[in-house]
């Protein structure tokens, strides 16, 4: 308990009576009773001296640049350590420059608290123009799982406790946590204080499955031919690992990753369809999905990718029981946690489950064996300009050398490419866009990864993609984390090579051509590299994660070596105006 003793133990022409607390040490305090030792931020009006004190209680406080970064950090640190991140920030435009991690967060099912000061109530709510007036309640319910305001300090612990509850259980998501200015300073007495603070017990309890759909599950996947596993993000973010590897091997039934699921088993276990994905999804009769949504990322479960109508039954592991039937029917529901829910099923095979049949394994495993062949060559290439894939394969045998560093990964092609050509050996080893192909994680996710995990992270970036967060390499560099940034520097946007047709200005594509992004490490004191070759990439990044100082690397790419958009290139709309032959 931090009492405001404390504050005139170190600062004594503060005169306070010794057994009062106030709504600053009570925040910080609830926030440590649950084990939260990170607040992730950037300070200013209310909250500079939370930020502060926090930090003068112990708690680590990451200040950064820009809050979106911030909350991306937090956002990520939730995914990590199923405890929920926090992002801390000042009002109106603070607040509005953090939702955007807010709600990608909720998106994502990644538990995380944005915490922002906000003006006066009175004011706001008679519009009467306050310093950085806003409803900021209103504007973040439809954005995250819960919202709550505390306006008194004896509610402060619940208030807390509510916000961890909502971000932890069932699906996890983002909560907004409102705390007016008047808020921090409200005095009372810290005994009282003290007994108003809660300890979330077991905030995020196991939800065990129905025997009866575990029963449903397991006679779907006995009758199947050709059964297929798809592992998503939800499994990992469960950290049931052995149990989940163990259902694999088990069952025999082969996998496919979501991209944030690789590395659960390696990229290189036997079962790993990976490389097979078209044909995995296409062929397969029976999938059991676990903690992956039949959303776009998986064409909704229908159409072209899954074969013909009606020819694929899907099993759903999931906690959130309205993810049934989201897309296409699920024949066989599974709803609760996914560590109860696979070792449920895994209980339920027992000795005389039959493996599925050996032409189905064979099938997958010829033609993952085909497309690592015929990708093989490509990845050696020590042309300069690189192309995409050459670079990547250097990047390849970087991450195998090192299976526990963290890889942040975003952009287009530089993305599609990376997450198809860089296995991954361990779990949550590989942070990116997520569901919804944002760009602009990059530096929060990386500073996160290092801070949560004292792991070396290696971020590989589109020059695009990188130029979101950039700033926050002086962040990095600051802290002295552990990250290694490869900027891959096509000149533009897809590609380098656009021009604009009237001839006036730059094409909306492109950046500054032949731009040296290691030179903004170097203004900070981190290291630059400035690389053309794979040989080179080679040499800078392994130097790099080395030293374990920040660093970046300006990786030259061929700008013609782009495609739009990467491989999503059909999403884009087309003109329905055809051009006069
Ligand atoms: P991906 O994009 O990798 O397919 P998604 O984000 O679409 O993954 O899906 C993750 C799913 O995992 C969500 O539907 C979420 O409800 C579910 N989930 C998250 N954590 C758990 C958990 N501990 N137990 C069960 N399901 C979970
Ligand atoms: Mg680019």
């Amino acid at each position: 308990m931090t009492a405001v003793a404390k504050i005139v133990h170190n600062t004594p022409e503060i005169e306070a009576e010794p057994d009062l607390t106030d709504g600053f040490h009570l925040v910080i305090d609830a926030l440590k009773l649950n084990g939260i030792e990170t607040i992730y931020g950037v300070p200013g009006i209310p909250i500079t001296d939370l930020g502060r004190m926090a930090q003068a209680e112990g708690m680590r406080v990451i200040s950064f640049r820009h809050e979106q970064h911030a909350g991306n950090a937090a956002a990520i640190a939730g995914f990590l350590t199923q405890k929920p991140g926090i992002c801390l920030t000042v009002s109106a435009p603070g607040f509005l420059n953090g939702l955007t991690a807010l709600a990608n967060a909720t998106t994502n099912c990644f538990p995380m608290i944005l915490i922002s000061g906000s003006s006066e109530r009175e004011i706001v709510d008679l519009q009467q123009g306050d310093y950085e007036e806003m409803d900021q309640l209103a504007i973040a319910k439809p954005l995250c799982k819960a919202a709550f305001r505390v306006l008194h300090a004896a509610d402060i612990g619940i208030g807390v406790a509510r916000a961890i509850r909502a971000a932890c259980s069932g699906r996890p998501g983002g909560v907004y946590l409102d705390l007016p200015a008047k808020l921090f300073a409200q005095v009372m007495d810290a005994e009282a204080g003290r007994q108003s603070l809660v300890k979330v017990i077991d905030p995020a309890p196991a939800q065990r499955p129905a025997p009866e759909a575990i029963a449903r599950a397991l006679d779907v996947l006995k009758s199947a031919k050709r059964p297929l596993i798809v592992l998503g993000k939800g499994a990992a973010y469960a950290q049931a690992d052995e149990a989940i590897r163990a259902l694999v091997e088990t069952s025999g039934i082969p996998y496919v990753p979501m991209s944030m699921a690789k590395g659960l088993l390696p990229d290189t276990h036997p079962l790993s369809a990976g490389a097979a994905r078209s044909t995995a999804l296409k062929d397969s009769d029976v999938v059991l999905l676990i903690g992956a949504r039949l959303n776009w990322l998986l064409s909704h479960g229908k159409g072209k990718s899954w074969g013909e109508p009606g020819s694929t039954k899907f099993i759903q592991i999931d906690i959130e029981p309205r993810e049934m039937d989201s897309n296409v029917e699920i024949v066989a529901p599974v709803v609760g946690d996914i560590a109860s829910c696979v070792q449920a099923l895994l209980d339920g095979m027992g000795k005389g489950w039959q493996q599925p049949p050996s032409d189905w394994i064979e099938t997958l495993k010829t033609k993952r064996d085909a497309n690592i062949a015929k990708m093989a060559p490509k990845l050696m290439s020590n042309a300069s300009p690189m192309t995409f894939h050459a670079a990547l394969g250097a990047l390849r045998t970087i991450v195998k050398e090192r299976p526990d560093a963290i890889l942040v990964n975003e952009g287009a092609n530089t993305l599609d490419l990376a997450r198809g050509i860089i296995d991954m050996y361990q779990p949550r080893k590989r942070l990116d866009v997520g569901t919804w192909g944002i760009m602009g994680i990059g530096m929060g996710f990386a500073v996160a990864a290092a801070v949560e995990t004292g792991k070396p992270v290696l971020c590989v970036e589109g020059d695009s993609a990188f130029g979101f967060s950039g700033m926050e390499v002086e962040t990095i560099c600051r802290y002295g984390l552990p990250v290694c940034i490869v900027v891959f520097n096509n000149n533009g946007i897809y590609r380098g090579t656009d021009t604009d047709p009237t001839g006036r200005d730059p094409a909306t594509t492109v950046f500054v051509p032949d731009s040296r992004y290691d030179r903004m490490m170097e203004a900070f004191g981190g290291v630059g590299y400035h690389v053309t070759t794979p040989d080179e990439l080679t040499r800078a990044v392994n130097e790099a994660m080395n030293s374990g100082r920040p660093a970046l690397v300006n990786a030259v790419i061929d700008p013609a070596a782009g495609s739009e958009s990467g491989n999503i290139g059909s999403l884009n709309p087309q003109s329905g105006i055809k051009k006069k032959k």
